[in-house]
């Protein structure tokens, strides 16, 4: 039994405007011993996004040289353009024994379950095809034809949902909310996870 306890890993995937990054910033400011990892990408930012906050926005060849260089735990081409988890800044969290959220698409969850770190993998999904059409609409960040690529690959990523550990509707935001950190609370009194827990009673074993 390993007499520290190091920490453990989230993901959430959803479709492009289910509202993950709006559930993901209320679990976050909620949530003092968990960290979010922020994902590069070599997509242009949005209105609003603050480099180094949202995204570390990188060059295509500057993406491409961290591939190379092992720079990702997990990297993925998603809507045209890279994205990736840098692996250096959430290994050195999980090895303080902080929890890290990973918010990415269904193809780097698939790698990430592919490694040996322990993820507790969570999709997001909305109500119905229209409400998520009717959020990407109104948050106005995407040109039309964007708006259609992202509704359908909507639906080849809501096939992958069943292999998630949870799924989640987030209809009402603050029910997505709380289910998102009940998920979270329960993963870190799971009998695996409870080492810190357990290490002061190790003689009893
Ligand atoms: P994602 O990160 O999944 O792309 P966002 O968090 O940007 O999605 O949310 C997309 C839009 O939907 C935003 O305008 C957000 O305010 C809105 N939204 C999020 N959750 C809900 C909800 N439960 N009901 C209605 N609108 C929502
Ligand atoms: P957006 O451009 O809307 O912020 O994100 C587009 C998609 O890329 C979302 O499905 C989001 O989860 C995913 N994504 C964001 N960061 C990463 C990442 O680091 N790796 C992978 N594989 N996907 C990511």
């Amino acid at each position: 039994m390993p007499s520290v306890a190091s920490g453990h890993l989230f993901i959430v995937s959803a479709p492009s405007g289910v509202g993950k990054s709006t559930i993901v910033r209320a679990v976050l400011a909620r949530d003092p011993r968990l960290r979010f990892s922020v994902s590069c990408t070599t997509r242009a930012p949005r209105p609003g996004e603050t480099p180094g906050v949202d995204y570390h926005f990188l060059s295509q060849d500057d993406f491409e040289s961290g591939i190379r260089e092992g720079r990702f735990l997990e990297w993925a081409i998603v809507y045209g353009n890279y994205y990736g988890t840098d692996r250096r800044k959430v290994e050195a969290w999980l090895d303080e024994g902080l929890d890290v959220l990973l918010e990415i698409d269904v193809q780097g969850a698939r790698k990430v379950r592919a490694t040996d770190l322990a993820a507790t993998t969570l999709f997001i999904l909305p109500p119905s095809m229209d409400a998520l059409e009717m959020r990407l609409r109104r948050r106005g960040t995407e040109t039309e034809d964007v708006i259609r690529r992202r509704l359908e690959a909507a639906c080849e990523e809501i096939r992958e949902a069943p292999w998630y550990d949870y799924v989640i509707v987030n209809d009402v935001l603050e029910d997505a909310v709380a289910d998102v950190a009940a998920v979270i609370r329960a993963a870190r009194c799971a009998r695996g996870r409870a080492h810190g827990a357990l290490a002061p009673f190790v003689p009893f074993f």
